[in-house]
């Protein structure tokens, strides 16, 4: 199997390699002597919050010469995270989120679907709602601020500086980020049902749906 990645920024050019070539992203965790892409090591979520380290390459996300303010929290989520703004996983540098987003099969393939067999069974399930399925758009959503969720391990993804989409490893069109929202929408919609106040769900979750509207590239034409 030959497989032909993007040029790796310098941080992810020094992470080990799996046995097809993959660069080995510094959050997964090995299953059976191999890494296993699905599955997130010990310590490793503590370490990004404690630390603030890169998820994907493990190097600090402070920007030790201009400080906090300047540092860049890039996060790889899929479209409907735009609408709910929130990531179950840590941030990324910038660079190494972008490389993520358009070297990674699962987040590059849209007809690739997430292999849920043989997860070790202790591997434990994220916070919040995940939706199960491969968007075929990813997202890289870039802020400078840090915010979780108090309570969970979640990321509530704060006003962007930049949004970046991406599909098949490559910029994104806007019909691909549309179509990717709107068929997501039913789920959030579903989820929303099941609240304590259905009624309130909903509207809260058109207002996130035209807000996060506002972020999808082309807009202006
Ligand atoms: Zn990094």
């Amino acid at each position: 199997m030959t497989i032909t990645l993007p040029a790796p920024p310098p941080r992810v050019a020094r992470l080990p390699r799996n046995r097809v070539g993959y660069p080995v992203p510094w959050f997964v965790g090995v299953v059976d002597g191999e890494p296993d892409f699905r599955v997130v090591g010990p310590g490793k979520m503590d370490g990004a919050v404690t630390f603030r380290c890169c998820w994907i390459c493990g190097g600090s996300l402070i920007n030790r010469t201009l400080g906090p303010a300047a540092t860049q929290y890039a996060y790889v989520v899929g479209p409907m995270c735009a609408v709910n703004r929130t990531s179950a996983e840590p941030p990324a540098h910038r660079a190494c989120a972008i490389y993520a987003a358009t070297a990674c099969p699962f987040l590059t393939t849209p007809g690739m679907r997430r292999r849920d067999s043989r997860l070790p069974e202790n591997a434990a399930e994220p916070d919040g709602v995940m939706i199960r399925r491969n968007p075929g758009v990813a997202l890289v959503w870039v802020t400078n601020t840090w915010r979780m969720i108090p309570g969970y391990r979640l990321f509530h993804l704060a006003d962007p500086a930049e949004t970046l989409w991406f599909a098949e490893g490559r910029p994104a069109t806007r019909d691909e980020v549309l179509d990717s929202i709107d068929s997501g929408l039913p789920l959030l919609q579903a989820e929303a049902e099941q609240d304590d106040d259905p009624d309130r769900a909903l509207v809260t979750l058109a207002l996130q749906y035209e807000r996060a509207l506002e972020l999808v590239p082309g807009g202006g034409e």
